[in-house]
């Protein structure tokens, strides 16, 4: 076996740790904050102790944490893109899902070569640059098939800028040769959730199918590294078991990666368990996650991994979105559709053949006037992976902060030629404003300057300018 699959979740182990830390003293909890707050991450018995019962003045102290260190290191720039579901048929059966084989009321549908072409058309002329490819696992989609789809993305081009300059892919565990052709296509992040690190649930909750194998998928990112695909995702289906087990499993996972690779995750997402069609479990999870948990587990992560990407996604309504904004996430879908075809108006409003119920209905406009509203700079930047910052590279700037010299620069050029090429006169207008004062708070002036050189020549006409 490869020296670098060593087990790395030991069940046991992390019980006892939740043990321990089950009642933390204040104090104890002021001085992980204060460490936290440098920008340190947090090792797992001290994340045990922030999830634990804390009083009410330590948790506020842990929620201003997170937002603090979020913008130190991302600074206010909020990431967008569009999820593009190619294809629900599956053959697993994953209890919580729509697209479980055992749904015999989902309308299946897999797009072809033209059907992409059409969503990836409408998504371009929404103005994203940037895709997370979904896919249910079949036959019919291996690696080959896959590949071919997320070429065929990046090949559809639309006037005045369209294009797709990142595709990340969100698919069923390959093999390494199956995640070579992947890195062979460009693809950005490789995103797969576990669901759940507990055993015995995975066993449950994953009856039958390919799936039902939890070590093929604990290891998916190991094969992928070794397939030269650096930049991967994690993250767990919030809702299947108690969260505090699933985080330390989950952070567990990223210093496995860390120490085999050099890099953990690049982007962690969190799904929590929303009602699908024909699936009980989704309408009951078992171990169902209130809002107030849902934000202490953000700005915990926030803490606990500070250079991590963090993504919500569609699932969650506007109101809720907001607050986990302010704790750690970096990065959001907007105005997405969770069926294939679901773009095309031919297809738009089929909820019979979606994955589940969107929380936030919001179009991408009204998404980003929110933002801004809120002091969010959107972006539309693809430039990391590039760049080639990505893997243990990416992790070398983030580190040393410089991240932030990259992704607000590369915030407010995307978001301009957003502006110019996609926005009502009115967005533009409030946008350009943003961006000026944006501009404005760069302390260096010749970064000014710089940055005002390059906003002229977007102006001009000139596109992609990527830092
Ligand atoms: N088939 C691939 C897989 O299972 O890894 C990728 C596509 S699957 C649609 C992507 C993710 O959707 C799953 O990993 C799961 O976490 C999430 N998901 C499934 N059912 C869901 C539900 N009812 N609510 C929220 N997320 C769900
Ligand atoms: Fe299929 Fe993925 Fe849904 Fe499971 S989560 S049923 S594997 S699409």
């Amino acid at each position: 076996m490869n020296e670098k699959y060593l087990p790395f979740l030991d069940e046991s182990q992390i019980w006892s740790i939740i043990e321990q830390e089950q009642k933390p003293d204040p104090a104890r909890v002021k001085e992980i904050l204060a460490k936290a707050k440098e920008g340190k991450g947090l090792e797992l018995n001290e994340v045990a102790a922030l999830l634990a019962p804390i009083p009410d003045d330590c948790l506020a102290d842990l929620f201003q944490a997170a937002l603090d260190l979020k913008e130190k290191v991302y600074g206010k720039r909020m990431v967008l893109f569009a999820p593009l579901y190619v294809s629900n048929l599956c053959a697993n059966s994953c209890a919580y899902c729509a697209f479980s084989a055992q749904n015999k009321d989902l309308v299946r549908k897999s797009l072809s070569r033209e059907e992409i072409e059409e969503e990836v058309k409408i998504i371009e002329r929404m103005g994203h640059k940037r895709i997370l490819a979904v896919y249910g696992e079949h036959p019919m989609w291996d690696a080959r098939a896959i590949a071919e789809s997320v070429e065929t993305i990046y090949q559809v081009k639309t006037e005045p800028s369209g294009e797709i300059r990142r595709v990340n892919v969100n698919s069923a565990p390959l093999d390494v040769d199956g995640f070579a052709l992947l890195k062979q296509v460009g693809i950005g992040t490789y995103q797969c959730f576990q669901e759940t690190y507990h055993r015995e649930t995975y066993r449950k909750v994953h009856l039958a199918g390919k799936k039902s194998d939890f070590d093929w998928r604990l290891y998916a990112f190991h094969r992928a590294n070794d397939a030269d695909v650096d930049d991967v995702g994690l993250g767990v289906l919030f809702g299947l078991f108690d969260h505090r087990f699933e985080i330390l499993a989950m952070l567990r996972h990223a210093q496995a990666l860390e120490s085999a690779y050099g890099a953990g995750p690049h982007t962690i997402s969190f799904p929590r368990i929303e009602p699908a069609q024909n699936s009980e479990l989704s309408t009951r999870p078992p171990y169902a996650i209130p809002d107030d948990v849902f934000k202490r587990i953000i700005a915990v992560v926030r803490l606990a991994l500070p250079y991590t990407g963090m993504i919500i996604s569609t699932r969650e309504k506007p109101e809720l979105k907001r607050e986990l904004l302010r704790l750690g996430i970096s990065q959001l879908s907007a105005g997405s559709r969770t069926s294939p075809g679901g773009y095309a108006a031919a297809f738009a409003n089929r909820p019979e053949a979606q994955q589940f119920w969107v929380g936030d209905e919001r179009e991408l406009p009204e998404i980003i006037q929110d933002l801004q509203l809120d002091g969010y700079l959107p972006s539309f930047c693809t430039s990391c992976y590039r760049k080639g910052r990505t893997g243990d590279h990416f992790m070398g700037f983030a580190k040393t902060m410089f991240i932030h010299n990259y992704c607000q620069p590369n915030a407010l050029l995307t978001y301009y030629e957003y502006l110019l090429d996609y926005a009502s006169p009115q967005a533009k207008e409030e946008g350009a404003r943003c961006i000026m004062e944006n501009v404005r708070a760069m302390p260096n002036p010749r970064d000014r300057e710089v940055m005002m050189e390059r906003l002229r020549r977007i102006e001009n006409g000139v596109r992609d300018i990527c830092v």
